[in-house]
């Protein structure tokens, strides 16, 4: 009975990162997490060049530091070129907000200029871009598919509007389907052009991670068909990645027009105005869902059922190597998919009985259990400290990680010999 509570430590890490997992913010990048380096000796990969790195983070910024400053913020970007990272963050503290760049992303041999600069329009896009955010402490965050959709529609578009985006597309190669659509969907040669940049700017981008995860190459006419039920907020599969940017291209909304901060249909093309072409892609985007991306979970105002063994909330035992088969059952809280069981420190109460957030004084830790309805075998000597009463309570989550309801009345288990 001398092991310390390791396993519930360990996974209580697990829970805070699971709420942060999804997030391209607060320390996760333009990529999902990964550990790509390429480090600044790797000169003969093509990428971009340090000069061109800081040409293209000077003119993007210039365009949007005066919108920042509107915004009662200071868009800070941090130039990391000899960090071989290969990903891209946005950050905040207080009124900075911050978007850092990693010398490893711009070296990648699929990066291009433009490409680069998508990377820099999407990192601002989680300052900027509006609905769908993030859920809780990165709420301050556009999500990763709308970062995308945010890069493409307004971002790329602002920052290359004075460029001679003809000559600069022409050596390109624009593969046929881009090519057509852009055709089809804007008027005049420029705005044509200006499309099918974007689209190859994400195609840069996309590549790029196809090439670094050994997958299948992304293409612009073989879309991702996949729907989803519920907006996703973290990284959605590169092809549909590719796809948001290609749609984003197409989108006729202008630049200038900033999307919605709370109405998705805001300075967007959308489904709500019979805009499929242009629209944010259901591969990523569920329109149902609150009109406006992830639906905020229901209040957290139901108390959880409290476990209990063998029909019991409270047992006794004097066996700490006896399993106590804990039975859970939170299967009737609506998009619940998993659930937090947390347990106190021998002797103690919950200092915040029935609260929504771990006891910030008398947790002894907490696991978090995939399923809402079954047991857990808790072995009292491999997971609790010494003898003692132990109060055990849980409350359920939905599928990202947001909490669903209150915890429930302790189960109380009494272990003393
Ligand atoms: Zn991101």
């Amino acid at each position: 009975m001398t092991h310390y509570l390791r396993m519930t430590i360990t996974i209580f890490v697990t829970l805070i990162f699971s709420y942060q997992s999804s997030s391209c913010v607060g320390g996760k990048g333009f990529f999902p997490k990964n550990n790509w380096r390429i480090p600044i000796e790797h000169k003969a990969l093509n990428g971009i060049t340090e000069i061109q790195f800081n040409d293209i983070i000077d003119n993007v910024a210039n365009f949007y530091h005066p919108i920042f400053q509107s915004k009662g913020a200071q868009l800070v970007v941090e130039r990391l070129w000899s960090d071989g990272t290969v990903n891209a963050f946005a950050t905040r503290k207080g009124s900075q907000w911050i978007v850092q760049m990693y010398g490893g992303l711009a070296r990648h041999g699929e990066i291009t200029s433009d490409g680069f600069a998508l990377v820099l329009c999407h990192e601002i896009g989680h300052h900027l871009g509006g609905v769908p955010r993030y859920p809780g402490q990165n709420g301050w965050a556009s999500n990763e598919g709308q970062s995308d959709y945010f890069a493409a529609t307004k971002c790329l578009r602002r920052v290359w509007s004075g460029d001679d985006n003809q000559q600069i597309v022409s050596g390109m190669g624009i593969p046929s389907t881009l090519k057509s659509k852009c055709s089809s969907e804007w008027g005049n040669a420029d705005d044509q052009a200006m499309c099918m940049r974007i689209g190859m700017a994400g195609l840069s981008t996309t590549r790029m991670f196809a090439v670094l995860s050994a997958g299948r190459m992304p293409a612009f006419d073989e879309a991702d068909n996949t729907q989803v039920n519920q907006t996703v907020d973290s990284h959605p599969p590169y092809q549909c990645r590719l796809d948001t940017y290609f749609q984003g291209g197409l989108c006729t909304v202008d630049y200038s027009e900033e999307i919605g901060q709370s109405n998705p249909n805001i300075g967007t093309c959308n489904r709500a105005s019979n805009q499929e072409v242009g629209s944010r892609r259901l591969c990523w985007y569920s329109p149902s869902s609150n009109g406006g991306g992830t639906p905020p979970p229901p209040p957290p105002t139901g108390t959880s059922p409290t476990p209990t063994v063998k029909g019991q909330t409270q047992v006794t035992s004097n066996n700490p190597n006896m399993p106590i088969p804990m039975s859970i059952d939170l299967s009737g809280v609506n998009g619940a998919t998993s659930v937090v069981l947390e347990a106190s420190k021998p002797n103690t109460s919950f200092s915040n009985p029935n609260g929504s957030a771990p006891d910030p004084v008398n947790s002894l830790g907490h696991v978090i259990i995939n399923g809402t309805r079954g047991v857990y075998n808790l072995l009292p000597a491999r997971q609790l400290p010494n003898w003692g009463r132990y109060e055990f309570r849980v409350l359920a989550l939905d599928r990202n990680k947001r909490v669903l309801s209150n915890f429930s009345q302790p189960f109380i288990l009494d272990l003393s010999r």
